[in-house]
């Protein structure tokens, strides 16, 4: 059963050809058997997953239900979760059973989704190799002395190995593109603004977007349909109505403009990477689209404006965490500020440390103008680049990294060498953009990821170039050997 992909459950499920109980207890049983080895969950929450599994299958068999009515799902430990622990996976959190669901759990829990547990992740979805997780780090699935990707990379990993059919996920500089790349699968980040953010645990709330990890496009088309929409809890929400991304998944891409970013294929770019990304090129080509080179200048300046923005905005939501109200609580403390410094002290983790005392220098009255500021404008700028891009062509297409999944450890005791490794997705989130990552081949036996960015709400066409490539190719329905 796993072998399928969503979609092709979903069909199984409404024809009666097994129950949601059975699908429900096969992935189950999968994720008993793939966790001591993956890593890829902080909890796993098989009682309400059967009492929910059931409750769709009476749906089902009174002719009710969705699309989605009865298809297990897993949760990145980043969303809250009603009654179950969601820790974001820090020590802060580690006691934390959230007493609401997110807005993106509701409604896919109102769509008939079994949530199967919740994914292992980078601390407060700090990372590119979920090695920051206070539990330990995921381990990918192709082969486990490596990283699967950060922060979302248990959501990946779970997928790839086909422990669950989908995943949600969380994307403020790559975070569901990268390891879906590294992993070999598909996940889509929308447009900042069209998934709620409500009950999603701040990290950068000016780029911090909720999507989606699955095998196909199709399958993300169907979950980013369930998930997305206005959201009056999340002022950043927009109110925009959501087209059905199934409808529009084979049009032609005759005609379509394919812009190559210039600043994509860049010497960091490994040689056999960027082959696999020019042999997806010439799939287009050969279904009548037509490339053109394009340039954003200020994009290089992407990697240094993110670690200036998103430290600043983290340091400010992370300041909620002060061993009062809610998470860890340090033992026996003498007065507030040792409550306070030894909560902290003892809750956080190095990365997460590290980014709050830079997000609090770059704010700081000394160096706000020179380090805040003048990053804010330099988004500005990487905007208005992307912009500028989108009047010449339809879509960006290039790699989603610029190599292959790495060693665990390899890149730890360098964070500037662990941040480089978002070069090619941060842009799409300091600009809002939606962007894709699909598998497109292999390199030395690992995955890598096409990139596809869209214009702002182009859910539909980025889902619609992926799906049409996908129905050329199987890049995305290999599994990793092993978990066959
Ligand atoms: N790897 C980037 C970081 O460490 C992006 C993380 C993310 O998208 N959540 O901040």
């Amino acid at each position: 059963m796993h072998r399928r992909t969503l979609a092709e459950l979903a069909a199984g499920l409404r024809k009666k050809e097994f129950s949601s109980v059975e699908l429900t207890r096969h992935y189950l049983e999968r994720i008993e058997r793939g966790q001591p080895a993956l890593n890829a969950f902080v909890t796993i929450t098989r009682e309400q997953a059967l009492a929910a599994a059931e409750a769709a299958d009476r749906e089902l068999a009174a002719g009710r239900g969705g699309p989605l009515t009865g298809v297990p799902i897993v949760h990145k430990d980043i969303f809250c979760t009603q009654g179950v622990l969601t820790t974001c996976a820090s020590r802060m959190l580690s006691n934390f059973v959230s007493p609401y669901d997110a807005t993106v759990v509701a409604k896919l829990k109102a769509a008939g989704t079994v949530m199967l547990g919740k994914a292992n992740m980078d601390e407060f979805a700090m990372g590119s190799s979920n090695e920051t997780s206070w539990y330990g780090p995921v381990r990918n699935p192709w082969n486990p002395e490596l990283v699967p990707g950060g922060s979302s990379g248990g959501s990946a990993a779970a997928v790839a190995a086909r422990l669950a059919p989908a995943a949600t996920a969380t994307d403020t500089g790559g975070s569901i593109r990268q390891p879906a790349a590294l992993c070999g699968v598909t996940g889509i980040k929308p447009t900042y603004g069209r998934v709620s953010r409500y009950g999603m645990i701040a990290f950068a709330s000016s780029l911090d977007q909720g999507g989606v990890i699955t095998v196909s496009a199709e399958d993300a088309a169907l979950v980013l349909g369930a998930m997305a929409g206005f959201d009056p809890q999340d002022s950043t929400s927009v109110d925009t109505p959501v087209p059905d991304y199934t409808a529009t998944l084979n049009d032609s891409v005759e005609g379509l403009k394919i812009g190559l970013l210039k600043e994509f294929f860049d010497k960091g770019l490994d040689p056999e990477n960027e082959q696999r990304v020019r042999e997806a090129l010439a799939v287009y080509e050969r279904l009548g689209a037509r490339l053109q080179e394009v340039s954003l200048p200020n994009l290089p300046l992407s990697v240094p404006t993110y670690y200036v923005v998103a430290p600043a905005e983290c340091s400010s939501n992370l300041a909620r965490y002060d061993g009062v109200r809610f998470g860890y609580r340090c033992e026996n403390p003498r007065d507030l500020m040792d409550l306070y410094k030894r909560t902290r002290g003892e809750g956080f983790g190095a990365e997460v440390k590290r980014r709050i005392m830079t997000g609090t220098y770059v704010l700081s009255a000394g160096y706000y103008d020179a380090y805040y500021l003048k990053a804010q404008k330099v988004r500005q700028l990487i905007a208005r680049d992307f912009e500028r891009a989108f009047q010449e062509v339809d879509v960006l297409i290039g790699p989603t990294t610029p190599t292959p999944a790495f060693a665990l450890g390899a890149k730890t005791s360098d964070p500037i060498t662990m941040y480089l490794n978002d070069i090619y997705t941060i842009g799409a989130n300091l600009a809002g953009l939606p962007a894709i990552s699909i598998p497109c081949g292999f390199v030395r036996g690992l995955p890598v990821g096409l990139q596809i960015v869209g214009r702002h709400f182009a859910e539909a066409k980025i889902l619609n170039v992926a799906h049409v490539y996908q129905r050329e190719t199987d890049w995305h329905l290999r599994v990793p050997p092993g978990w066959a």
